[in-house]
Order: structure tokens, then C-alpha cells, then sequence
């Protein structure tokens, strides 16, 4: 292997990040500019050039799939193992640290990690045990308030307990959902990065040890790093200048979760030492694409200035069609999709990108009926599914037994007969007495405080986890999850229920021992580590990619938030409408609505070769029916890169209900009927054919003679009988 494989694929610009002397180094371009290549290309310099060993490299990507395709990358590169190279994502980075070092990070050894499900459970029992009206303080609300805080590096301790009621009471909460955590050994999500960022800044020569192991640290798509995550960097390389970060200010999408595009400026200010180096060729997208993504963007103030241009070709044009609803609007999508794959295409070139993940329905539907392979990423995924989590709660408490959030989980499923009261009396005594809920409910078991009933039950509960512990110690990690799931008696449950639900939530638990029957505990890297622990904290790390192992063919569906990074031969972009994208928040919110515009950017430039917009006329949604207008974004794309494609008659399209048909818009409005003959100023005349919805929504179909079929809306419509 020479040099020439590490340089000859790149251009000079990416040569000059590539190569640059060992320095900060700032890499700000625009989407699809080679930012991930340049990344790692120069991992492989390090190691090809500069001998550096793979350990002393540490990179960040922003998902766990996109951290083991750098790996992959660099070994085939440099046709050498890259395991001992640190390589994950913040959170991913973050445990690791803490289950090395848990005593420094004031942790229990078996600490678990509990996703955002979980925390929300908890947030509403302490809510609860608290007295505190949730209405006033809804508990996502108090989740959302104590994330933010730790976020931002704030604990409870920090924070003055002045301001008005609501924030003290916000303060109270915090506080004692810090204590919970601490006594049942429990980490949500924030607290990982905010912990690890303890441990290195409170602990002089750890930080020194990994200052020193770290010789160079790599950050891909920087500009979505939040307060927590970058003061980490800091910690590990201000003064040695070691920190190369890639990233697009215009692809910061995660403001609402704390992420921080002004990280960007400081780091400019941090590193006084850094370079900047600008890439301006996209190789990714024809140019008919990338000029919308670049007239898009141009729209948003305050950008730090980029342009884009390609080599390419224009390609064809973007494809936009209006569907009469979101089923026409999945039918048209995998129509072209099908078209695709007759002509040759692969499925997994094919993606379907959405605002919101209700959206994916429909597409899924379709999909199926047609006999389309395909995978949803994100979602309700795999390991957030019910049945998949109570199965987990069980097999975390038989082996944590202070893990409140599985033991609320899972105490009265199936049902037991622990009643509401029961649990109650246990919260407040595990409250007062700082006990976890096993611990409490021992001591109400010992001290006889329930009535016979509900003790026996409690004892029985008690019981059986104790017998899983015992039962599985010493078995293979899937005979324990096999065990576990079998004994629990959640399979039983499950086959009681109705039909197909219970049979997929069978089904599921089946694959759950397939899953724990493919984990790679190697590939985890952490030594500290028992193989139940580990697959139990892949679980909530990485929700939705344990699918991965299966190899088919897929069309891709995901929101647009998860395809960054990403890049599809054929792309659709659908319900581009005013209420869904930009987001219902955002239309009179200037800084979200720049957000959703960055959003937008992200998804048009996902796609290589053809892009698809859709918007539907009419769309139901959390159960309600909608009459979106088309997206402002729409009309922010050049026209000259756009081409409609007219609605196709031979969808079948819902007639008005029998209901609407009865009371058609002409004995409604007692003004038109089926059949009449009527006039549009602009479409001329036509024949109603059907009419639907109420009031302001009330739309009518017409057979314009010289415009074709149309609905209108009657209240904007300006029609006169003739
Ligand atoms: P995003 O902002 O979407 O993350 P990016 O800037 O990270 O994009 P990459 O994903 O690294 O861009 O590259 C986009 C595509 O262009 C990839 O398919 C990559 O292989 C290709 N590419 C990058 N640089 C070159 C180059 N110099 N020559 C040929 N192809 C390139
Ligand atoms: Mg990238």
C-alpha cells in the first residue's frame, strides 16, 4: 500500500485537510463535499504517515452506523485492524468512558442506562409521589426541562431556587429525580455526556491519561454538537490542537435538542491556532439538484457562505406531483419505486425521507401490499417496542435488582394482582426511607404491612425474579433471554391477546433471542463488561439497528432528521406541506423555521441522481382530516429544475362518503349539484362530479372541459353557476 490510495481519490482542497500539518483544523462545506471522506482520509494519514497507532486516534460520528462504516473504511484503506481505535458516537464514547471508570464517575458498577422512555416513566412517578399537579407541570415538560439543564451542564445543586413558583417546583423535581437516579444506579441519556464530562474535568489524571491517548481527536457533522459534548473536546485537546471537526452550518438541524451551531465560532475563537479549509465541489448530486439545495438555503440569514457547484451534468429534473390524499400519495411513491426496480434499480438506492414519523404508514402499507421489501429506520423501533422492553425490564431486574424503571415496568405485567394501592404505600416508603422499590418492597414484606392478598402477590413477584437470577446464571446470553422471556410469562400473555397483534408481539419476543443470539459482544469493545450488561445497554443505545444484520435488499424509509449523512440514488421527499414541513411550531417561529429550511436542504441533498417532491391535498393525520396548502419550500426552488407530473386518472381515489353523497355540496349549499354545469374565472367551465368534507373544508370535485379534473376548495373557489 502506498500513500497515492490515501490522496489520489480526493481533490486539492481535500488534499490540503487531508495532509495539513497536526493542528486544529475547521473543514466547513456544504453538503455532499467529500467532509465524511476527508474525515476519513485522515484517520489513514495519521496512521499511514505520521505511524500513529490506531488506539491514539478517537473518532465521533453521529450514529453508531455511520461510526462502524468509518472503521470499515479506514481498514480497507489501510488493509490493517482498526479495532483499538475509539470510533462511536458522543453517547456511545460517553458509556464506555463511564463503565471504565465508573467509581471515578460516582457510579455503581452495574449502573444502567435508560432511554427516554424510561425517564418519562419516571419523571411521572415522581410527579406523582410529589404531589405536583401535571397539569400544570406535564411531564414531558419537566423531562424536556431537566434534559435542557444537563445539556447545558447544569445540575440541580447549580441552579438559585428563586424565580416563580413553576421554576422552583421545576427545581424540586430535578433534584429529586436526581437522587432517584443516583440510588437505583440509573443514566438517562444527558447524563451520560454531562458525567463523562465530569469525570474527565474532576479528575486530573484521568483527563491526562486520555489527553495523552487521544493524540488525534476527529468530530463529523460538528455543527450539531451541543454545549455538553463540546466542552468534552475541550477538555481532551485544548492546548494540543489536536481536534479536526468537519461540518455544514447550514446542516444543523437539532437546535431543538440543544445542539449549537455557534460551536463553530467557538471553537474559531478556542483554537486560536486552527486552519479552516473550505470545499466547494459536490460529487454527489446532478445539477439540477444542487442548484435547488443551493436557492433553498439562500433564503436563510445569518449562513456562514457557501456555494456548491458540480461537475455533473444537470440530470433530470425534480419531479413534483400533488397527490389527491396520503394514499395517492404512497401509491404514486411506490409506483415509481417499482418502476425503478424493474429498470434495474436497487431497492436500497431508494429512499423515502419524511418530516414525521406517523408519516410512514401509508408507504408501509403499500409497500407490503406490493410485496416490496423494505426497512424503517428510526420509528418505533425494535428495542422501543412494548413487549421487547418489558422483556428487557425483566432480564435487567433479575440481574439489577434496584432498577426501579424495569421494576415499575414489569411488577404488575402480566397482572398479578398488585394493586394500585400496593404500589403506592411502596413509592412513598421507598421515598421517604431513600430505598429502592425491591428494597422497599422487602421491608413491607418483612414488616407485614399488606394485607394477605397483596402480600402473597408481591412475595410471588419477588419470587421470580429472584428464581430468573438464579435459573440463568451460567447460560449462554440467549438461553438467559429465551429463559427470561419464557418465564416471565409475557409469551403467554401475549398469545392471549387479540389476533395479529399478539401473534407479532410472539414474534417479536422470538426475535429478541435471535438478536441476543447474533450479538457481537466482541465488537462492544468494553472489557468491564458482562454480556447480558452489554447487550442490555445496546439495547438502549442503539434502539433500531439491530435489523441490521439482515442483509436484503430494502427500500429505505426514515425521517429526514436520520438521513444526514446519507445519500440515495433515488429520493422522495414527501408531504412537503405548510402544517407538516415546515412543522405546524415552526411557521411563526423565525429561528424554527430556518431549522426546518436547514432541514429541507439536508433532505434535497440526500439525493444523487433523481428527487421526488410530493404533497397531498388532502391528508389525515393523528386522526384528523387536513387541507394542507404545499409548502413554502416549494416555492423556494427554482422553477426551471422543477417538472409537475400530472394526477393519474387510474388511481381510485375514495368517492365521497355515502354520508357526503347524500348530502351533497348542492343540498347543502342548496346552490350546486351533482352534474351542474359551472364556471371557474380561471379554469372556465366544467361539471361537478362529487363533493366532500364541511363548512370551510367543503371542496368539489369538477370536470373542467379544458383543464381536466380538479378539486377546490368551495370557500376559495370562485364558482358561478351556469
Ligand atoms: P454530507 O454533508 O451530506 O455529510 P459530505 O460532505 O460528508 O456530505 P461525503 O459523504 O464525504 O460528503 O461525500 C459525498 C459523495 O461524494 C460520496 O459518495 C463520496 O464518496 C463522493 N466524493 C467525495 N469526494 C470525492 C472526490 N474527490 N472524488 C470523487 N468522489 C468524491
Ligand atoms: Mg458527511
Amino acid at each position: 500500500m502506498d500513500v497515492s490510495s490515501i490522496i489520489a481519490p480526493l481533490n486539492d482542497a481535500q488534499r490540503l485537510a487531508v495532509s495539513a500539518p497536526e493542528q486544529a483544523m475547521l473543514v466547513l462545506a456544504g453538503a455532499g463535499s467529500g467532509k465524511t471522506r476527508v474525515l476519513v482520509h485522515r484517520i489513514a494519514w495519521h496512521i499511514k504517515i505520521n505511524h500513529l497507532s490506531p488506539q491514539h486516534i478517537l473518532a465521533v460520528t453521529f450514529t453508531n452506523k455511520a461510526a462502524n462504516e468509518m472503521r470499515g473504511r479506514v481498514e480497507a484503506l489501510l488493509n490493517i485492524s482498526a479495532r483499538s481505535m475509539w470510533i462511536g458516537t458522543f453517547h456511545g464514547l460517553a458509556h464506555r468512558l463511564l463503565r471504565q471508570h465508573a467509581k471515578q464517575a460516582k457510579l455503581p458498577d452495574n449502573f444502567q442506562v435508560m432511554d427516554s422512555d424510561d425517564q418519562l416513566r419516571i419523571v411521572k412517578r415522581l410527579l406523582k409521589a410529589m404531589n405536583v399537579d401535571d397539569s400544570k407541570w406535564p411531564p414531558k415538560q419537566v423531562q424536556w426541562f431537566i434534559n435542557a439543564q444537563k445539556e447545558e451542564g447544569i445540575r440541580a445543586r447549580h441552579m438559585a431556587e428563586t424565580g416563580d413558583f413553576y421554576h422552583r417546583q421545576m427545581l424540586a423535581v430535578y433534584k429529586a429525580y436526581e437522587e432517584l437516579c443516583d440510588r437505583s444506579g440509573l443514566v438517562d441519556f444527558a447524563e451520560l455526556l454531562l458525567r463523562a464530562h465530569e469525570l474527565l474535568r474532576d479528575n486530573a489524571d484521568l483527563l491526562n491519561f486520555y489527553r495523552q491517548r487521544f493524540q488525534q481527536v476527529h468530530v463529523d457533522e460538528f455543527q450539531d454538537t451541543n454545549t455538553i459534548q463540546y466542552a468534552w473536546l475541550r477538555l481532551l485537546t485544548e492546548g494540543n490542537n489536536n481536534l479536526f471537526v468537519v461540518g455544514d452550518d447550514d446542516q444543523s438541524i437539532y437546535g431543538w435538542r440543544g445542539a449549537k451551531i455557534e460551536n463553530i465560532f467557538a471553537f474559531q475563537k478556542h483554537y486560536p491556532q486552527h486552519q479552516v479549509v473550505r470545499l466547494e465541489q459536490n460529487y454527489r448530486s446532478t445539477g439540477h439538484i444542487l442548484k435547488a439545495a443551493n436557492t433553498l438555503i439562500a433564503n436563510n440569514d445569518a449562513r456562514m457562505g457557501k456555494e456548491l457547484w458540480t461537475e455533473a451534468g444537470e440530470g433530470h429534473a425534480i419531479s413534483l406531483y400533488s397527490a389527491f390524499n396520503e394514499q395517492d400519495e404512497a401509491y404514486f411513491v411506490v409506483e415509481k419505486i417499482r418502476q425503478w426496480i424493474k429498470d434495474g434499480g436497487l431497492r436500497s438506492d431508494a429512499a423515502i425521507l419524511y418530516r414525521s414519523n406517523a408519516q410512514s404508514r401509508q408507504f408501509e402499507e403499500r409497500l407490503m401490499t406490493t410485496g416490496t421489501p423494505y426497512r424503517v429506520y428510526g420509528g418505533l423501533r425494535f428495542f422501543e417496542r412494548m413487549e421487547i422492553k418489558n422483556a428487557l425490564a425483566y432480564l435487567r431486574l433479575a440481574s439489577h435488582h434496584d432498577d426501579d424503571a424495569s421494576f415499575e415496568r414489569v411488577v404488575n405485567t402480566p397482572t398479578r394482582g398488585i394493586g394500585a394501592k400496593t404500589l403506592d404505600d411502596m413509592r412513598l416508603l421507598a421515598r421517604e426511607l431513600n430505598l429502592s422499590l425491591w428494597q422497599a418492597s422487602e421491608r413491607m414484606l418483612a414488616e407485614n404491612r399488606l394485607p394477605p392478598r397483596a402480600s402473597s402477590a408481591l412475595k410471588g413477584f419477588i419470587q421470580l425474579i429472584l428464581q430468573l437470577g438464579a435459573e440463568t446464571g451460567g447460560l449462554d446470553l440467549h438461553e438467559t433471554v429465551k429463559h427470561v422471556v419464557e418465564r416471565s410469562g409475557l409469551i403467554e400473555l401475549y398469545k392471549k391477546e387479540k389476533q395479529d397483534k399478539g401473534e407479532t408481539r410472539v414474534e417479536n419476543l422470538e426475535e429478541l433471542v435471535n438478536a441476543a443470539r447474533l450479538f457481537d459482544y466482541d465488537s462492544q469493545n468494553d472489557e468491564n463488561l458482562s454480556e447480558l450488561d452489554m447487550f442490555l445497554t445496546h439495547a438502549a443505545l442503539e434502539a433500531g439497528d439491530m435489523q441490521a444484520e439482515v442483509d436484503e435488499d430494502c427500500v429505505q424509509l426514515m425521517t429526514l432528521h436520520s438521513a444526514k449523512g446519507l445519500e440515495f440514488k433515488l429520493v422522495f421527499m414527501v408531504g412537503m406541506e405548510e402544517g407538516l414541513f415546515p412543522s405546524q411550531q415552526a411557521t411563526d417561529d423565525p429561528g424554527r423555521l430556518q431549522e426546518e429550511r436547514r432541514l429541507c436542504y439536508v433532505g434535497i441533498t440526500r439525493a444523487m441522481e433523481q428527487l421526488y417532491l410530493t404533497h397531498a391535498e388532502s391528508r389525515r393525520l393523528y386522526g384528523k382530516d387536513n387541507y394542507p396548502a404545499p409548502s413554502r419550500f416549494l416555492r423556494e426552488i427554482p422553477p426551471e429544475t422543477l417538472q409537475e407530473i400530472r394526477m393519474r386518472a387510474n388511481i381510485s381515489r375514495p368517492v365521497a362518503g355515502s354520508n357526503a353523497g347524500k348530502s351533497s355540496l348542492g343540498q347543502k349549499s342548496g346552490k350546486y349539484r351533482l352534474g351542474q354545469s359551472v364556471r371557474h374565472e380561471k379554469f372556465g367551465e366544467g361539471v361537478v362530479l362529487q363533493t366532500e368534507g364541511d363548512g370551510e373544508q367543503e371542496r368539489v370535485q369538477i370536470n373542467f372541459r379544458n383543464a381536466g379534473i380538479k378539486w377546490l376548495m368551495l370557500a376559495y373557489a370562485k364558482l358561478d353557476s351556469v
